[in-house]
């Protein structure tokens, strides 16, 4: 059995590696995991120790095969979870994340598969991230990086803070939403959904990755 604070770092770097292969930087998995410098350094070497990663000074780590392994698996328990716990069991998608950060660690993998069974095999998770072994590739377009006028659906909220989910819930913004584009400003983007316009500060603007529509 892996401790969970080794799940968490394995998982962190899958979730920021997402769709490229390139090293993780240690400054994005302190920012993401919200750890010191010194303790994500710390256990970097351990991890690399028990040779699930790679790391290359000042360039970042990457995981070996066995960590990319294990890393996929714990992914893949997260986002099942939060499926069961927004589909059957009525959680808001923001509260999913959080109850699912301490189910991933304590379900043994059979019960996740059966779980996934019982799903009907989801593809993804109620924030758009693709259920392994669904291929971790980045869909969508994101919102920050739309011009005015552009209409889109959001795919995918990325990445999952708890903080950030419960800000745009409590702003209305959902998965699925359709918006439309009225300005992009360095600080915020103001975005019309049906008839009320949101505005959107800079932190939550960059991470809602949009399908357009027009
Ligand atoms: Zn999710």
């Amino acid at each position: 059995m892996l401790g969970q604070s080794i799940e968490d770092y394995l998982g962190a770097i899958f979730r920021l590696r997402e769709g490229k292969s390139a090293p993780v930087p240690l400054s994005s998995l302190s920012e993401h995991l919200g750890f010191s410098a010194v303790s994500i350094h710390e256990m970097v070497q351990k991890l690399e120790g028990q040779q699930l990663v790679n790391y290359q000074r000042y360039r970042g780590v990457m995981l070996t095969a066995e960590g990319e392994r294990l890393a996929q698996a714990v992914v893949r328990r997260h986002r099942i979870w939060e499926r069961f716990l927004t589909d059957m069991l009525d959680f808001p998608w923001d509260e999913a994340h959080i109850l699912a950060e301490r189910l991933e660690h304590a379900a043994p993998q059979e019960v996740t598969d059966r779980l996934a069974a019982l799903l009907g095999n989801p593809e993804e998770c109620p924030h758009g991230g693709p259920i392994p072994p669904q291929p971790n590739t980045q869909r969508g377009q994101l919102l920050s990086q739309l011009p005015p006028g552009a209409i889109g659906s959001v795919i995918r909220i990325r990445p999952e803070l708890p903080e950030l989910l419960q800000e745009l819930h409590a702003l209305g913004i959902a998965p699925h939403a359709q918006l439309r584009i009225v300005a992009q400003m360095p600080q915020e983007t103001v975005v019309q959904r049906d008839r009320q316009e949101i505005r959107l500060p800079a932190a939550l603007a960059g991470t809602l990755w949009l399908r357009v529509d027009v």
